[in-house]
């Protein structure tokens, strides 16, 4: 009998509960097709707790690490199912595409909420009744049963329904009275699908500042019904959610277009955490001299974040090699710059970064005196809509249909 991989010693549930591999994405991926549909439709909102997520794909973390993208989840569900069947599931979907276009062209979003949290981790050091509430909800000590519950699975599993992220978030900023900001770092600390765009913004519209004045309130009937019953007649929870004050958004600012493909012959790929689809880069390019990973993980937070967050998405990137291959991981800009003379690159050509740390990195990087040349390639499915997301998912979700038809192209 073997065991398990030796990166998963001393790790918690969630590598074991999500294995980090390609070959995994893709069964998963194959597994839940059938149920896409109108069973989603019908039973996606029940939170039937760890090792019982049966009514939702529990894909996240591999679309998030982009080993799956939205084109491929799409075209196997559209194989199995009608679109008027499988609306609910594809507008989910696409909720991510539609969160990551908004950020995209408002990428100052980022660097506020980042300016917040290190204020914010001054003020958790200094105010020692701040610090016992924000250890109490993260260490799932609040006497609130439900919500310590929650606190507990995505610490050990690195995974939350969206039902509990909602009445998380909401418990979080309306009853315990937290920073929402601190909630949305709690979540990037341990969230295998942890990221910039959608967990920033998902906070923002729990607390009323994304769609502004329209908060998410979590209320005991609710919670007791899609629980199916684990947590009956919760109390204690705010009865009211009052938005919380926040600048407007900042103005947008257009995205630029993809750098092109091919490449000179002595040229290096360059995954990182937010795209290792190193199948889809090759398909567009010859073989490459050398393939490296850029670790930008730690960056997400002031604090320490949970280590099964980067031994996912590095032991993923791994996982989509060519047999024979290894992968340099590579901490900073001068260990790229370093990389690519080693390996006497002309170009280096990396996955389109978004806004977050794995861009600043690759900002950095070209802001080196004498560095190879860096281009970013951006999925077509990406660069068509992100712009549509000018203002809120109602509007971006009308053109889903014809996103959608674009892929066969
Ligand atoms: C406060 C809060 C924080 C969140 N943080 C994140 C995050 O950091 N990363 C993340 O991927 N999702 C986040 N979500 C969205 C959602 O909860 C997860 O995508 C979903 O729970 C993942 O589980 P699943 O793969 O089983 O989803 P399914 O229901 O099976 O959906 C399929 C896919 O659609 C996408 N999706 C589903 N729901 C949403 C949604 N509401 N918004 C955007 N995309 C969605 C995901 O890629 C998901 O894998 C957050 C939601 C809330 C309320």
């Amino acid at each position: 009998m073997t065991g398990p991989p030796p990166y998963l010693a001393g790790m918690t549930d969630a590598l074991t509960q999500f294995p980090p591999t390609l070959t995994e994405a893709r069964k998963r991926l194959a597994q839940f097709v059938p149920h896409a549909g109108v069973e989603y439709a019908r039973l996606r909102n029940f939170d039937h707790g760890p090792g019982a997520h049966d009514h939702v794909s529990v894909l996240s973390p591999y679309i998030r690490a982009r080993l799956l993208d939205e084109t491929a989840v799409t075209r196997a569900v559209l194989a199995q199912h009608t679109t008027a069947e499988a609306d609910k599931f594809l507008a989910e979907v696409f909720w991510r595409t539609y969160w990551k276009g908004w950020i995209q062209q408002r990428p100052t979003v980022w660097d506020q909420y980042l300016h917040d949290l290190n204020r914010l981790r001054d003020d958790v050091q200094s105010q020692a009744g701040l610090r016992a509430r924000w250890e109490e909800a993260c260490l799932g000590q609040t006497g609130i049963a439900p919500f310590d519950a929650w606190a507990h699975e995505l610490v050990s599993t690195g995974y939350l329904h969206n039902h509990a992220r909602m009445w998380f978030a909401s418990i979080w900023i309306f009853t315990l009275q937290l920073p929402w900001q601190l909630g949305a770092d709690f979540f990037l600390r341990h969230l295998l699908d942890g990221d910039v765009a959608v967990n920033t913004l998902s906070w923002r519209w729990v607390a009323g500042i994304q769609t502004r004045g329209k908060t998410y309130l979590a209320q005991p009937d609710n919670i007791a019904k899609f629980t199916g019953g684990r947590f009956e007649s919760v109390t204690g929870l705010a009865s009211e959610a009052p938005p919380i004050d926040a600048p407007e958004p900042p103005a947008i600012v257009p995205l630029q277009p993809s750098d092109p493909l091919p490449l000179p012959a002595r040229y290096g790929i360059l995954l990182h955490g937010e795209d290792i689809d190193l199948p889809r880069m090759l398909r567009h390019a010859s073989e490459p001299v050398a393939i490296a990973y850029s670790e930008t993980t730690d960056r997400h937070s002031p604090w320490t974040m949970a280590p099964h967050v980067a031994t996912f998405r590095l032991e993923a990137a791994r996982s989509v090699l060519p047999d024979g291959v290894t992968l340099d991981v590579l901490a900073d800009a001068q260990a790229i710059s370093r990389w690519a003379q080693l390996h006497r690159l002309e170009q280096i050509v990396a996955p389109y970064a978004p806004t977050g740390p794995a861009r600043q990195a690759l900002d950095v990087y070209e802001a080196l005196q004498d560095g190879v040349p860096l281009s970013l390639y951006r999925r077509s499915l990406d660069s068509t809509a992100w712009p549509k997301a000018t203002k809120g998912f109602f509007p971006f979700r009308k053109h889903i249909p014809d996103l959608i038809a674009t892929f066969g192209q």
